[in-house]
């Protein structure tokens, strides 16, 4: 690390639980952030400005005005520009150390496997059930952990889905991908803009601990946040040996 790099990331190497080692694991690292709108603003932003080594944000969509009220990466200035290049712009100019790749791309199951492939962890920051699950496959597939997060009006939820750990479950578990239900535009629905702040927020939180190795995730957990009350609660969750994702296979070892 350069005497810069030591100032900039100070506050975390003071940290006992990141210190010189965890911060070098930052900025060694690889995160795929799938959607720059809502939560994959202060997401990538947080990523950015920890040093995350490697950015590479996927989405295939513009800035729009109606999405500044809550996507803090953009701006007014930057409305018609595609969102990647905008969070990418955002991003560096909070830390131009970072090397950002920005693909303004719709992605399918096969591009998402490759997208992941090799990466420290994936970031789903989008906005729809059909994206979710697609990527959700991809990283059990290649065995990289995934922070999945949503917003929804005044309701959030976040979890992990590691398949390094062993019984962990993955999204499908969870939610099932054969669900046919009427799939609610994001661009139909309201959204309570400082929630996806909390939630990306957590979603930076658990990549850059499962990057430096502190604590214990949300693998297994799924925690949600009902914003009307402020009020918390968490469901822990377990594989399902029945699932057409990650059951029956054994799970890829890191
Ligand atoms: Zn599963």
């Amino acid at each position: 690390m350069t005497d810069d790099q030591l100032l900039r990331y100070s506050r975390h190497i003071l940290l006992d639980e990141v210190g010189i080692e965890g911060q070098e694991r930052i900025l060694a690292a690889h995160a795929v952030v799938i959607g720059a709108g809502g939560l994959g603003s202060p997401a990538a932003l947080f990523l950015g400005s920890a040093g995350v080594g490697r950015i590479t944000l996927v989405d295939h969509d513009t800035v729009d005005l109606t999405n500044l009220q809550r996507q803090i990466a953009h701006t007014t200035a930057r409305v018609g520009q595609a969102k990647v290049l905008s969070a990418a712009q955002a991003v560096q100019a909070i830390n131009p150390e970072v090397q950002v790749q920005a693909l303004q791309e719709r992605v399918d199951a096969a591009r998402l496997e490759q997208l992941v492939q090799g990466a420290t962890v994936v970031l789903d920051c989008s906005d729809n059930y059909a994206t979710r699950q697609a990527v959700n496959a991809a990283c059990v597939r290649q065995g990289v952990p995934l922070v999945a997060g949503a917003v929804i009006r005044f309701d959030a939820q976040v979890t992990v889905i590691d398949p390094r750990e062993a019984g962990s479950p993955c999204y499908a578990c969870l939610f099932d991908p054969q669900a046919q239900f009427e799939e609610v535009a994001c661009s139909t629905m309201g959204v309570f803009a400082p929630l996806v702040g909390v939630v990306g927020s957590l979603q930076a939180t658990e990549a850059l601990k499962l990057i430096a190795g502190v604590g214990r995730s949300l693998a297994g957990r799924l925690l949600m946040l009902d914003g009307r009350s402020l009020e918390w609660s968490s469901l822990r969750t377990a594989r399902n040996p029945a699932c057409p994702v990650c059951g029956g296979a054994p799970a890829p070892t890191p």
